[in-house]
C-alpha cells in the first residue's frame, strides 16, 4: 500500500540511525555555551504575533513573507521563526533582567519559515542559539564570536570563514539611511515590490533582498562601514583588537547586515561554501535596542544562532567524526518459549545495572536470532535451552573473540557479566598498546 500522506514540504525526519549525529552538535554546543557560562532557557513554540513584528521587524522578509501565522479562538499566534524573541521575552517575563548582569542563555529549538525548500533551506529547522543580556562592552562580543567558534572547531569543521561587520546605532544609520535612499531612489523603478515600499520605511533591507535584480542594483550601494559615528567605530576596533588576542581569524565584509531589524554595531556570520549556496551556519550580532523595544529598561544585548542542518551537512560533506552510537551489550537468546520468562528476567536485571540487553521478541528460530545479534552487533550473545535452564548454567559468547565462558545464571549473575565486559575491555586496550 502507497503511503497516502507524507510529511509536509520542507521538513525532515531524523530516524535512529541518524540521531547520533544531532546528539553529537547538541552535546558539542551544549557542553561549549557552558563553558562560557550560559544555561539552557526552554520557550514556547508559538507566541503571539505581535512578538516578531516588533522585534524581527515588520519589513523584514521573515515577516513580510515566511511567518506561519494562525488565528486561533481570535487571537494571532505565530510558529517561532528564530530564538531571539521568545528568549528575551521570556527574560522579561520572568524578571531575569532584574538579577545579576549579564544574564545568558542557550537554547535547542526549531524554527519555521515559509521559505522555498532546498539543500541547506527547509521550512521547519533547528537552531542552536543563545544570548547575553546586559553588556555593552566589545569583550563580550569577542566572547560570544569565540563560542561561536569553539564549537564549530570541537565539531572538526575545518574551512569555515569568519565575516564581521559594524552596521551602527540609530544615530550613525540615520544618516546611512539617507545615503541609501539617495542611492537607490533614481533606480526605484527596477526594484521589486517589497523593496520599493522599503525604500521609504527602512532602506536597509534592500540590501539583503534575495531578488537577484535587487542584489544587482545593490552592488554599489554606500557601505554602513562609512558612516559609524565614533562610538560605534570604537566599539568595532576594540572588538577586532580582543578577535586578534584570541587569535581568530576574522575577514570585514561591509555587505553583511543580516536578515532581521533588531542589530545594531557589531553582526557576525560563519560560512562555508561546500555546502551550496545556503553556507551560512551561523549567524548574529549585537541588538542594543531590542530588549527597551519590547518594554524593558534599555539593556544590551547580543547572540548568535546556529543552523543545526548546515552544520551537520558540511560534517558530512567533510567527512568529520560524530560521536558513535552505543551498541548492545548482550543478546540473550531463548530457544523456545520454556526459556522465555529466564530470559526476560536476566534482561531485566542487566537492563538494571545499565546493560544494553536484547532478548528475542518477534519469535525467531535460534539461527535467525543469531543473525540478529550480528547484525545490532552485540558484544556478547547467550543461548538459553532446557539444558541450561536445568544447569542453572550458560555459555557467555564474546562476540569478537568468539571465546566462550561458563556463567552461573543465579543472583551473582549480572555482577559476573559486569566483571567479564570490564575485563575484556581492559584485555582489548592492553592488547591495543602492545
Ligand atoms: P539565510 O540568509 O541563509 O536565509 P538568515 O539570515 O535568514 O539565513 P538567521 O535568521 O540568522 O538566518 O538564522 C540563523 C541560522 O539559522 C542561519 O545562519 C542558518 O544556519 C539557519 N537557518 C536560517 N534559515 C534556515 C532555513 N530556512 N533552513 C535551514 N537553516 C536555516
Ligand atoms: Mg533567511
Amino acid at each position: 500500500m502507497a503511503l497516502s500522506i507524507k510529511r509536509p514540504n520542507g521538513t525532515e525526519d531524523v530516524t535512529p540511525k541518524n540521531i547520533h549525529k544531532w546528539y553529537t552538535v547538541e552535546k558539542t554546543a551544549r557542553e561549549t555555551a557552558e563553558t562560557y557560562g550560559f544555561k539552557e532557557i526552554r520557550i514556547p513554540t508559538f507566541e503571539n504575533t505581535e512578538l516578531f513584528q516588533r522585534s524581527v521587524g515588520e519589513t523584514t522578509d521573515v515577516v513580510q513573507k515566511e511567518m506561519y501565522s494562525v488565528i486561533a479562538k481570535e487571537t494571532k499566534f505565530t510558529l517561532r521563526p528564530e530564538g531571539t524573541a521568545g528568549t528575551i521575552r521570556a527574560m522579561l517575563q520572568n524578571g531575569m533582567l532584574n538579577e545579576a548582569m549579564p544574564q545568558r542563555a542557550f537554547y535547542i529549538l526549531s524554527c519555521f519559515r515559509h521559505e522555498r525548500p532546498q539543500a541547506g533551506r527547509l521550512r521547519e529547522f533547528h537552531q542552536f542559539g543563545l544570548e547575553m543580556a546586559g553588556s555593552e562592552k566589545p569583550c563580550a562580543d569577542a566572547e560570544i564570536i569565540s563560542l561561536a567558534k569553539d564549537i564549530i572547531d570541537r565539531l572538526g569543521l575545518k574551512n569555515i570563514e569568519l565575516k564581521i561587520n559594524s552596521i551602527g546605532c540609530p544615530s550613525c544609520r540615520a544618516e546611512y539611511h539617507k545615503a541609501l535612499k539617495a542611492y537607490f531612489s533614481d533606480k526605484k523603478d527596477e526594484l521589486c515590490d517589497t523593496c520599493k515600499s522599503r525604500l521609504e520605511k527602512n532602506p536597509m533591507r534592500i540590501l539583503d533582498c534575495k531578488s537577484p535584480i535587487c542584489q544587482d542594483i545593490a552592488k554599489d550601494a554606500p557601505l554602513i562601514i562609512d558612516y559609524l559615528c565614533d562610538e560605534c567605530s570604537e566599539h568595532f576596533e576594540k572588538l577586532k583588537e580582543y578577535l586578534k588576542v584570541m587569535n581568530i581569524e576574522y575577514t570585514i565584509d561591509p555587505k553583511i547586515v543580516r536578515g532581521l531589524d533588531y542589530y545594531t554595531k557589531t553582526v557576525f556570520e560563519f560560512v562555508t561554501t561546500d555546502i551550496g549556496a545556503q553556507g551560512t551556519v551561523c549567524g548574529g550580532g549585537r541588538y542594543d535596542g531590542l530588549i527597551e523595544q519590547l518594554g524593558g529598561q534599555h539593556t544590551p544585548a547580543l547572540g548568535f544562532a546556529m543552523g543545526l542542518e548546515r552544520l551537520i551537512l558540511t560534517m558530512e560533506s567533510q567527512g568529520c567524526e560524530f560521536i558513535q552510537p552505543e551498541t548492545c551489550d548482550i543478546y540473550i537468546a531463548p530457544m523456545d518459549e520454556k526459556a522465555v520468562p529466564k530470559a526476560i528476567s536476566l534482561a531485566k536485571a542487566l537492563r538494571d545495572e545499565g546493560f544494553w540487553a536484547e532478548i528475542d521478541v518477534v519469535g525467531r528460530g535460534l539461527k535467525a536470532q543469531m543473525k540478529y545479534s550480528d547484525k545490532i552487533g552485540a558484544a556478547y550473545t547467550m543461548v538459553l535451552g532446557d539444558n541450561e535452564l536445568e544447569s542453572g548454567c550458560a555459555k557467555l559468547k564474546n562476540m569478537k573473540t568468539g571465546e566462550q565462558i561458563e556463567i552461573a545464571l543465579d543472583d551473582k549473575f549480572t555482577d559476573n557479566f559486569s566483571n567479564i565486559a570490564v575485563s575484556d575491555m581492559y584485555g582489548n586496550v592492553l592488547k591495543d598498546m602492545q
